[in-house]
């Protein structure tokens, strides 16, 4: 199985990826969370990708393109994965593409998580996440038991850089302007599956399930 995963920024992507991960059992391909990881260990990577991530700008094609590409081409990926937050420009579509076809692999569909942009922008403010084990709670809508602290593990809860209003309406900017021409891309191949984002988790997750029929 071989999956990706679009929509705006807070519309629940990560989530329904891991989750779809245990489903099928499929490597998790999150083109964020290698960024943010690059940029934690300081790499020649993370100094590309950060000033770009904290002012809400896409990182340049070229360097997606190739974390992707590298990515793809390790063995956890024979299992099938889900591509979460890649392609975001039509350039990384057909790069990608280009890059399945080199694998001999095929996409089964190409979700599209839809939420409006004003639930959007109170998903992504409220977001905390766990430092220690990444599980995310969201101030309003799925608090955790004690304020701050990780219900799983303990762990002290934080807000991602990029998750202030601002940046989030840069972030929203550049998901219409770069990311939104896909969805005609991916109508146009026949992959295109449009989800209801902005029912429960769960809901969500069924929906995506069945669209994957
Ligand atoms: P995410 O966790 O998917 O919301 O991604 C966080 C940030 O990482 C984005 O706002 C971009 O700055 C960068 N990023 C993630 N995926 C991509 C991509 N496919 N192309 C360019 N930049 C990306």
């Amino acid at each position: 199985m071989h999956i990706l995963l679009m929509g705006p920024p807070g519309a629940g992507k990560g989530t329904q990826a891991e989750r779809l991960v245990k489903e099928f059992g499929i490597a998790h391909i999150s083109t964020g969370d290698m960024f943010r990881a690059a940029v934690k260990e300081g790499t020649e990577l993370g100094k590309k990708a950060q000033a770009c991530m904290q002012a809400g700008q896409l990182v340049p094609d070229d360097v997606t393109i190739g974390i992707v590409r590298e990515r793809l081409s390790k063995d956890d990926c024979k299992k099938g994965f889900i591509l979460d937050g890649f392609p975001r420009t039509v350039e990384q579509a057909e790069a990608l593409d280009n890059i399945l076809r080199e694998l001999h692999l095929s996409l089964k569909a190409a979700v599209n998580i839809d939420v409006p942009e004003e639930l959007l922008i109170e998903r992504a403010v409220g977001r905390r996440i766990c430092k220690k084990c990444g599980s995310t709670y969201n101030i309003k809508f799925k608090k955790p038991v004690h304020e701050g602290i990780c219900d799983v593990c303990g762990g002290e809860l934080y807000q991602r850089a990029d998750d202030s209003e601002a940046t989030m309406k840069n972030r929203l900017a550049v998901f219409h302007k770069q990311t939104e021409p896909l969805i005609a891309y991916y109508q146009n191949n026949g992959l295109y599956k449009k989800i209801d984002g902005t029912k429960s988790v769960d809901a969500v997750f069924d929906e995506i399930k069945a669209a994957l029929q």
